[in-house]
C-alpha cells in the first residue's frame, strides 16, 4: 500500500527545521508538483536546484531527508515539470510518491485554511506544533483529515464477495462498498450504513483488516471484512453504483497493477484465500 515504504522511515513528528541544500522541495501549484517523471521513475526537487530560496514550511521527514512545502508562484527549473498529482499513483520509487501524496494533503490543507472560518482574520501556524491558530479569536485548526470504511461483504455459504462499480466513471473498475463515516456515528455503524445504502444488504461479524492513509482524498480509510446477515439478494443504490455483485474467487480481478490502495490489497486477500479472510 501507499505508506508501505520499505525500509524507509517516515517521520512526522512536528519540529522547526531548517532547510538545507539537500532539503527536499514539494512544490504545488494547483493540482500538480513540481518533479522529474521518466516513465514511472520519480524525482523530486532539491532546495539547491532553486535559484531564488522559496518560502518553505516543514512537513516531516523521511530517513534523513526533511520534506519542506513550498506554495510560491510556478518556477522554472530545467528538467521538472508541473505534474498531476492524482496521475502518480503508479510513480517509483514509492517512498517518494507517498511524500507526494502526503505533502499534497497538508498542501491543501493550508491553502484552505489561509483565513480564518470563523472571524476572516489570516490565520498563523502555531510554533510548536502542526495546527494553525487565528490571532483575532483564538480558534484552533487542526489538520483535515476524513475516515472512511472499505468493506468486502462475504457471504462464506458461497464464498463469493460483492464487488461495485461506481455511477459517472467512464472506466470504473470493480472496487469494494466504500463510504465516508458521518458525525455521530462510529466506524461499525458507517460499514452497516453504507453496505445498506449501496447494495440494501445487512451485515454480522465485522473483522478490522488494516487502515491507510489515502491523502489523495484527505482520507484515513479502515478496511473491514464482514458476512451478509440473511437475505443476500442486492438492491443497487444507481445513485451511487453502476453495478454491484457477487463475484466468486475466480471470477474476480487481481487488480495487480494496483499496489497502492487498500481496496486493491483486500480484493487480493479475499481471491487468494477466501473465507479465511473472516478468521482476521
Ligand atoms: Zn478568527
Amino acid at each position: 500500500m501507499i505508506q508501505d515504504i520499505g525500509e524507509h522511515v517516515y517521520d512526522n513528528h512536528f519540529a522547526q527545521h531548517e532547510a538545507g541544500p539537500g532539503s527536499y522541495v514539494l512544490h504545488y501549484v494547483g493540482s500538480t508538483v513540481l518533479c522529474k517523471l521518466d516513465g514511472e521513475a520519480i524525482d523530486l526537487p532539491l532546495l539547491s536546484d532553486f535559484s531564488d530560496k522559496p518560502d518553505l514550511q516543514y512537513l516531516f521527514s523521511i530517513d534523513d531527508k526533511d520534506f519542506f512545502l513550498s506554495r510560491s508562484k510556478k518556477v522554472a527549473i530545467e528538467g521538472f515539470s508541473y505534474e498531476t498529482v492524482g496521475w502518480l499513483r503508479f510513480a517509483e520509487p514509492q517512498y517518494l510518491l507517498f511524500a507526494v501524496a502526503t505533502g499534497w494533503q497538508l498542501f491543501n490543507w493550508y491553502e484552505a485554511n489561509r483565513h480564518c472560518g470563523r472571524c476572516g482574520h489570516p490565520t498563523q501556524a502555531v510554533p510548536t506544533s502542526r495546527e494553525l491558530c487565528c490571532p483575532a479569536c483564538d480558534l484552533v485548526i487542526y489538520p483535515k483529515i476524513s475516515p472512511g470504511v472499505i468493506v468486502g461483504v462475504i457471504d462464506p455459504a458461497t464464498e463469493r464477495i460483492i464487488l461495485t462499480k461506481y455511477a459517472g466513471r467512464e472506466h470504473a473498475r470493480y472496487a469494494l462498498v466504500a463510504g465516508f463515516t458521518e458525525i455521530g456515528e462510529s466506524l461499525e455503524q458507517t460499514v452497516a450504513r453504507e453496505v445498506m445504502e449501496e447494495v440494501g444488504l445487512k451485515v454480522k461479524n465485522l473483522v478490522f483488516y488494516k487502515s491507510q492513509p489515502w491523502s489523495f482524498s484527505d482520507t484515513l480509510l479502515v478496511g473491514f471484512y464482514c458476512e451478509v446477515d440473511g437475505d443476500t439478494a442486492i438492491t443497487v443504490d444507481h445513485s451511487e453504483l453502476k453495478v454491484a455483485d457477487w463475484l466468486a474467487r475466480s471470477e474476480m480481478p487481481d487488480r495487480a497493477e494496483d499496489k497502492v490502495s487498500l481496496t486493491g490489497e483486500m480484493m487480493r486477500r479475499f481471491r487468494s484465500i477466501g473465507n479465511a479472510v473472516l478468521k482476521g
